[in-house]
């Protein structure tokens, strides 16, 4: 199959610059032995500067949690593609459900959004997800290929080979409740499918994350799913022995 497992931490608003320069001091050491997993952590955008110069040499690398699609100008409280890559930034985070619920973010401002990232430099992690709702109405396929659909929109393959994908259901994000690896499993498939019907290869090349309430305890589960290449971890990334917890508990490829 040949792809790499990927873990990515998103730290939301969480941590001071001398918690996260802490933090990095820890987890380097944690992992430092670890050479086939991709690794990220997308901190606030105070420490990312800070983070980056302490990871200068290592395989973790640093994302963004949002970028605004325009590349400068007068668009107060927000960032580029351009200064995150400035930054250190090596991905960055487009759609992700609390930027879509409470800062309206839409299906055509995630492909702005993806465009950005694509223009500067950035790897985008694509998030799409289910509410509860949409799933108790057996609209999940709908709704996530749909989000999909609309942020690839136009971009040619050799483009899109370049972006990652994370499945995170809104339910499950935040809320101690995790998709059963089967429930998960199944989405992933179904976005692998609808790659294929664009292409094998983008298909067969896409990491494909699953975010929603990972820790320790059930990384391994997940991540032993034929569709699961990685996972979008919140809450439990916070931990430095905890996220490399995580990221030590692949089954081998
Ligand atoms: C997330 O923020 O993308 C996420 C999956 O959070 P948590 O792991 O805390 O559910």
């Amino acid at each position: 199959m040949g792809r790499r497992y990927f873990i990515a931490g998103n730290w939301k608003l969480h941590k001071s610059v001398p918690e996260a320069l802490e933090f990095v001091r820890d987890f380097r050491r944690l992992v430092s032995q670890v050479r086939d997993c991709d690794i990220a952590i997308a901190p606030s955008y105070t420490s990312i500067w800070p983070m980056g110069q302490r990871l200068e040499d290592s395989p973790v690398k640093l994302a963004g949690q949002d970028l605004y699609f325009e590349g400068q100008g007068a668009f107060t409280g927000t960032v580029s593609g351009p200064q995150l890559r400035d930054a250190g930034c090596t991905y960055v985070l487009v759609g992700h459900s609390e930027r879509r619920q409470l800062f309206g973010e839409t299906l055509e401002s995630s492909r702005r959004r993806m465009d950005a990232a694509f223009g500067a430099g950035l790897v985008p992690i694509l998030c799409i997800g289910e509410t509860q709702e949409e799933r108790d109405e057996g609209r999940t396929s709908q709704v996530v290929g749909d989000q999909l659909d609309a942020a690839i929109e136009g971009f040619d393959l050799d483009t899109l080979q370049g972006m990652v994908i994370a499945y995170e259901p809104v339910w499950a994000i935040g809320t101690g409740k995790v998709a059963t690896p089967q429930q998960a499993q199944e989405v992933h498939r179904m976005i692998r499918e609808r790659l294929r019907a664009r292409s094998g290869e983008l298909a067969e090349g896409m990491q494909i994350l699953y975010g929603g309430s990972v820790k320790p305890s059930n990384a391994l589960d997940l991540l032993g799913q034929e569709d699961i290449d990685g996972a979008l971890v919140g809450g439990a990334s916070l931990d430095a022995a905890s996220f490399a917890e995580i990221v030590k508990a692949r089954p081998s490829r």
